[in-house]
Order: C-alpha cells, then structure tokens, then sequence
C-alpha cells in the first residue's frame, strides 16, 4: 500500500463555529431528560445547545445497526456520534434487545473481533464469490445480478 496517500481522501469538514459557540455557553439542560451536557445528549441521542441546521447530516450507504453492551458508558461510546451524523442510517440498540435478521441474511455483516472474523476486504471477495456461485448454480433465476432488491432496506423500529 502508498503510505503517502491520505488517510480519508474524500473528508470535507463542516465550518465548527456553531461548536465553538456551544463550548463558550458550557453545559446546558437536555431538553427530553434534562440531563447536562456540552453539544448533545449521550442518553437520548439529541443536540444540546447546537441547532441541528450547523451540524452535518450524513447520508450512508448502508444502514448500522449498533448493538451496545448494557454495561457500555454512554460517555464512552462514539455510536452516539454516528447517530447525531446520520440519523436516518443509524439505529442504536441495547443488548439483548437485537433487531430481527432472519430474513436478511444475505445482506447482513456483523462487524464484531472475534477469532473468525475476516477483513472488510475478504469479506467483500467472499460475497462476490458466493453471489457468483448462486448465479451460476441456478441459471433460471433473474439473468440480472443487480436486481432492484438492494434498494430495500429494513425499516428499524
Ligand atoms: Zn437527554
């Protein structure tokens, strides 16, 4: 790999004076469990002293799912992050409340470590393979491997 390319060429930063704003006025009430907090709340996910209009609303590719431990520091977590940035894509649950999968195996990844796991880059050549092995193991399906499925996505709850 070049060392020398960057490491998110695509990043483009949002001007961050609302941020520096908010950090003047310190901590403020969180308007739904009036918590204290500086920029939003870790327990339900939303803005304190920041309009939502100055923060960047990310639009993801995928939907994530994250599954947090119930021991998990809210504090210390940076799903809250990923929930403010793109709150449509981003669903956070608790464990054992999990989401239902069963019938969307096939476009399902669980990222977790464990001893089995693979990289992302494996993982991508593996579901090429085994989409490639489908197509070719029943020829009188659709002839087209981009079907419009993909564009469904389970609607969290
Ligand atoms: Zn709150």
């Amino acid at each position: 790999p070049n060392r020398t390319l960057p490491p998110l060429p695509g990043l483009k930063l949002a001007p961050h004076r609302e941020l520096e704003q908010a950090q003047q006025r310190g901590r403020l009430k969180c308007s739904s469990c009036g918590g204290s907090w500086m920029f939003f709340c870790y327990t339900c996910c939303s803005l304190v002293g920041v309009s939502q209009q100055e923060i960047p609303s990310v639009k993801l590719p995928i939907k994530i799912d994250i599954i947090k431990h119930p021991s998990e520091v809210d504090g210390k977590s940076t799903a809250i992050h990923a929930k403010i940035l793109a709150p449509d894509d981003v669903t956070i649950y608790t464990y054992p409340c999990i989401p239902e999968y069963e019938d969307d195996t096939d476009k399902v990844v669980l990222v977790f470590p464990g001893p089995g796991s693979v990289s992302v880059e494996e993982m991508t050549w593996r579901l090429q393979n085994l989409a490639d092995m489908k197509s070719a193991a029943s020829p009188d399906e659709e002839p087209s491997p981009k079907r419009p499925r993909a564009e469904e996505t389970p609607e969290a709850t």
